[in-house]
């Protein structure tokens, strides 16, 4: 029995080895990949539920890896965010968005909006504000095109520097939304507190709103609260013409999802 122990020992050891070795191998591609041009952020449309029109798009990162190809952000961005490296993804992806968004409203007169997912750890980086800031003066797009996305987990962890860097952020006149809403615990009253924009309902919630009564009252409870306090409502993962009526019905803002557009690189969207 214990020669049977020692040996389940050494296996565990060697799986484990194994794994820490893929994950260093990844960190330094990733580091890598940053400056080879293998990131890349694809565009997907928000669209607006009374003109149908698309009035925005949300930005979501790309590693198209030499070897191993497409590698999802799922995979990678939890990868990055264990250390600096996400400051340094979150900073190309500011300027590189920004870059191309601004070109779009100066050569083809789009006016849309751009919608940047925040890492919980950028709010702790002090040149999170001075690079938002940067992007937008270099580029030249109006603050005011610009939401950054932070997920309700972040928001909710309720430290003061977070909340001074989002006062900050909205002091450069950037949009703040709250990202896969229903996922934590947030009360009525911190999202007052917040002053956020925009909320963001939880793909999960959507899922299914057509076939149960319980999940489309829970999406219109969600709506009529966030309307409560003047924010802008976003369903994601929208992908049936039976959930996207659904929602219009419901009085939901604007929309997100397969049904309406995947996330596309630049070149494609709007060509
Ligand atoms: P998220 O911000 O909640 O983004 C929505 C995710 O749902 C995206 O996955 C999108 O491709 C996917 N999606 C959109 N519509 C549908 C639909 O109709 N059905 C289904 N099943 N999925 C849909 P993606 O692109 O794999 O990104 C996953 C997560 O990675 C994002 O979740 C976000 O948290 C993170 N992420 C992506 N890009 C960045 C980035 O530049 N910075 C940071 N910090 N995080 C990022
Ligand atoms: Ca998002
Ligand atoms: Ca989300
Ligand atoms: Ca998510």
């Amino acid at each position: 029995a214990k020669s049977r122990g020692r040996g389940r020992f050494e296996f565990f050891d060697v799986a484990l080895r194994e794994r820490m070795q893929r994950r260093l191998r990844m960190e330094q591609d990733l580091r890598d990949a940053v400056h080879s041009g293998q990131l890349w952020p694809a565009y997907q449309p928000v669209v607006d539920l009374r003109t149908g029109e698309m009035v925005g798009v949300e930005a979501l990162l790309r590693w198209t890896h030499p070897k191993h190809g497409a590698i999802s952000p799922a995979e990678f961005i939890p990868l990055a965010e264990e250390s600096e490296l996400i400051n340094v993804l979150g900073k190309y992806v500011l300027r590189d968005t920004t870059r191309e968004l601004a070109a779009l409203r100066t050569g083809r007169g789009l006016d849309l909006s751009l919608k940047v997912n925040l890492s919980v750890r950028q709010l702790d980086d002090p040149h999170l504000v001075p690079a938002v800031r940067d992007a937008l003066a270099t580029t030249g797009l109006p603050p005011g095109s610009l939401t950054l996305e932070v997920t309700e987990s972040a928001l909710m962890r309720d430290t003061s520097a977070a909340a001074e860097v989002l006062s900050a952020l909205r002091s450069l006149g950037v949009l703040l939304a709250i990202d896969d809403f229903g996922t934590g615990y947030s009360s009525l009253a911190q999202l007052r507190r917040l002053t956020l924009d925009t909320l963001k309902i939880d793909r999960s919630f959507i899922t299914g709103i057509a076939e149960s009564r319980d999940a489309a009252a829970i999406v219109t409870s969600i709506i009529a609260m966030a309307h409560a306090v003047d924010l802008t409502v976003v369903a994601e993962g929208v992908e049936t013409a039976e959930e996207l009526a659904l929602l219009r019905e419901l009085g939901c803002d604007q929309a997100q999802g397969y049904h309406l557009g995947r996330p596309l690189a630049a070149a494609e969207l709007f060509q």
